[in-house]
C-alpha cells in the first residue's frame, strides 16, 4: 500500500494538492477537517463537538479524531493506500496512526510537507474565507490561532517522521501544477 501523510499548516495547500494526488494515484482521501466540515453541515453530535473547537482555531481533543479516523480507515478495507490530509496534528495521532496502520499490515509510507511561510498563509487563508465562507478562514485571531497551533502542537509530528526517515519537504509556493510535480516526483522515487 502507498499511505502517504501530506503535512503543512493551514493553508500550505494540503486540499488542493490531495485532490491531485487521489486521481494520480487512485488513493482513498482522508481529510480530518473536511470530515469534521461534513458532520458540522449534517448537525451530527460529532460535528457540535467539533464546531466548538474549530470556530476557535483549536484541535479537536485527540481521542475524538484519532476514533473517527480509524473509523474511515476501516470503511475502505479495500484501498490501494491513502492520503492522511490534516492528520495526524500531534504526537499522539501519529503514534495512533502507526498501531492502526500495523494492525492492518502495513505502514506510512511517507510524509509529504508542503513548506510556506507564515506572512503567505495568512494571505491565502484570508482570500480562501472570501471564497470558501469557511468561518475560521475570516478571521484574522483565529487565523493566528491555528497558525500557532500548528507551530507548537503540530509541529513535533514532524520531528517524529524524520526520526523514521520519511519526512520530505516540498516547496509549497509556486505554480500548483509545479508544486504538484515535486509531489509525484518524491512518491515516484519510492
Ligand atoms: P483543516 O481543514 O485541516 O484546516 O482543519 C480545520 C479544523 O478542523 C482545524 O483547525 C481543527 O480545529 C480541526 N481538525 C482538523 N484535523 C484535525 C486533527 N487531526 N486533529 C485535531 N483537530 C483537527
Amino acid at each position: 500500500m502507498l499511505n502517504i501523510v501530506l503535512f503543512g499548516p493551514p493553508g500550505a495547500g494540503k486540499g488542493t494538492q490531495s485532490a491531485k494526488l487521489i486521481d494520480q494515484y487512485h488513493l482513498v482521501h482522508l481529510s480530518t477537517g473536511d470530515i469534521f466540515r461534513a458532520n458540522i453541515k449534517g448537525g451530527t453530535e460529532l460535528g457540535v463537538l467539533a464546531k466548538s473547537f474549530i470556530d476557535k482555531g483549536q484541535l479537536v481533543p485527540d481521542e475524538v479524531t484519532i476514533g473517527m479516523l480509524s473509523s474511515e480507515v476501516n470503511k475502505s478495507p479495500e484501498a490501494r493506500g491513502f492520503i492522511f490530509d490534516g492528520f495526524p496534528r500531534t504526537s499522539a495521532q501519529a503514534e495512533a496512526l502507526d498501531t492502526l496502520l500495523k494492525e492492518k499490515g502495513t505502514s506510512i509510507s511517507m510524509m509529504l510537507a508542503l513548506e510556506v511561510e507564515e506572512e503567505e498563509l495568512r494571505k491565502r487563508l484570508l482570500i480562501r474565507g472570501k471564497d470558501s465562507g469557511r468561518a475560521d478562514d475570516q478571521d484574522p485571531v483565529v487565523i493566528q490561532k491555528r497558525i500557532d497551533v500548528y507551530n507548537g502542537e503540530t509541529m513535533p509530528v514532524k520531528a517524529y517522521y524524520e526520526a523514521q526517515g520519511k519526512y520530505h519537504g516540498i516547496q509549497g509556493i509556486g505554480e500548483i501544477e509545479d508544486i504538484f510535480k515535486a509531489l509525484c516526483a518524491e512518491i515516484d522515487k519510492g
